[in-house]
């Protein structure tokens, strides 16, 4: 069973296409196989036309060299073999077995094939359109409503019915596969459009939210009329760390603090790169109370990061402005007053929380 599957999704030697179209052709294919060995069977134990169970050997092999090509070729060549072949075998078996046996059925097919299959080309398309029309009139115009050279008598249930089911499957498989590769494709794009996204919102070196990103954030809050409370909060004596250490273990130290905080904030808020060595922090339906007890563990786990740098061990402290956002005032002057504060920490010894 795997081995047949393996068979029909195999990939064909043709690279830069996608084989989804060849693996259906397969699919169709191994049905008409099967259809054929059904009509095969009834020719010759029902009908007991030996000129009618030659049509269906010879069906067969057309179908098998089909099917050995789609191994070797493009998939624009397999699917024009695929409808040449098919429409001679939709004219035949309905000359030879009459309109009553409803192989012109596998017209509409041929139709829904061809315009998935074949990308772009609206004209091509409407012209084979227009051909099946034309093709399904001569039949009307040619068989008068009569039987065909074969007569179906004896099996005509069974082959009205087998040929329908036949049809029915063969479009089930056609539209499932289409649906799925157009279904695929949405949720690439989806995914797609979010990693973009994110890679736009976010900062390079700390994967944190960038400043658009985070006014976003805040303009969402303020239209949902949440309470929510802001921080600013800067290093303390960064250019020291930088001068002593290096400008690379300084990035290593901004990535640290970054993660640590990250990750502290995580279940009610959102921090993002202010600047350079700054962070906003924003504590979502939280008044400044509230903020105030989260952002003291906060400040708690940055001064307990340890760095090594050769045989010293560094540590570093933040200050942090906090203010409860005002929504009657401007994203600017809220921002500003969580600044004045951080500025007062700063005059004040650093590390500490300026409420
Ligand atoms: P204060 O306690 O007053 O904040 O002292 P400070 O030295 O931290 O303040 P200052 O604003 O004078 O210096 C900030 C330094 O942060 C200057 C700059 O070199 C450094 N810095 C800013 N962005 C980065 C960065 O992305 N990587 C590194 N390594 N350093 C940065
Ligand atoms: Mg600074
Ligand atoms: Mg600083």
């Amino acid at each position: 069973m795997g081995k047949i599957f393996e068979l029909i999704n195999r990939d064909t030697k043709q690279k830069n296409e996608s084989k989804r179209m060849t693996v259906l052709i397969r699919q169709l294919l191994l049905m008409f196989i099967a259809l054929s060995l059904f009509h095969l069977f009834i020719d010759i134990s029902l009908l007991k036309s030996l000129q009618g169970a030659l049509v269906w050997v010879a069906m067969l092999v057309v179908d098998a060299v089909t099917l050995l090509a789609s191994y070797n070729t493009s998939k624009r060549f397999i699917l024009a073999i695929f409808i040449i072949q098919k429409t001679g075998w939709i004219i035949s078996s309905t000359l030879m077995f009459g309109w009553e046996s409803g192989f012109q059925y596998f017209i509409i097919l041929l139709m829904i094939v061809y315009s998935f299959g074949e990308a772009g080309y609206t004209k091509k398309k409407l012209f084979f359109d227009f051909f099946c029309f034309t093709l399904i009139v001569v039949f009307l115009e040619v068989l008068k409503g009569e039987g065909g050279r074969i007569s179906i008598e004896n099996a005509d249930k069974s082959i009205q019915v087998f040929n329908a089911l036949a049809f029915v499957a063969m479009v089930a498989i056609v539209s499932i596969s289409f649906s799925k590769e157009s279904q695929q494709m949405e949720d690439k794009l989806i995914t797609y459009n979010n990693q973009l996204k994110e890679q736009a919102s976010v900062d390079a070196l700390t994967g944190l939210y960038n400043r658009r990103s985070t006014m976003e954030f805040i303009n969402r809050l303020i239209n949902e009329k949440r309470v929510f409370s802001i921080c600013i909060g800067d290093i303390d004596f960064f250019k020291k760390v930088n001068d002593t250490y290096g400008h690379d273990f300084g990035d290593t130290v901004l990535v640290a603090i970054s993660e640590v905080m990250r990750n502290q904030v995580l279940s009610y808020g959102l921090v993002s790169r202010w600047g350079g060595e700054e962070f906003l922090i924003i504590f979502v339906d939280q008044n400044g109370d509230e903020a105030y007890v989260n952002l003291s563990h906060v400040r708690d786990t940055v001064k307990a990061i340890k760095l090594n740098h050769i045989k010293d061990e560094v540590t570093v402290t933040m200050t942090y402005g906090l203010t409860e956002y005002d929504t009657s005032k401007s994203f600017e002057e809220n921002i500003k007053d969580a600044d004045e504060k951080l500025y007062m920490g700063k005059q004040n010894g650093r590390d500490k929380i300026v409420y």
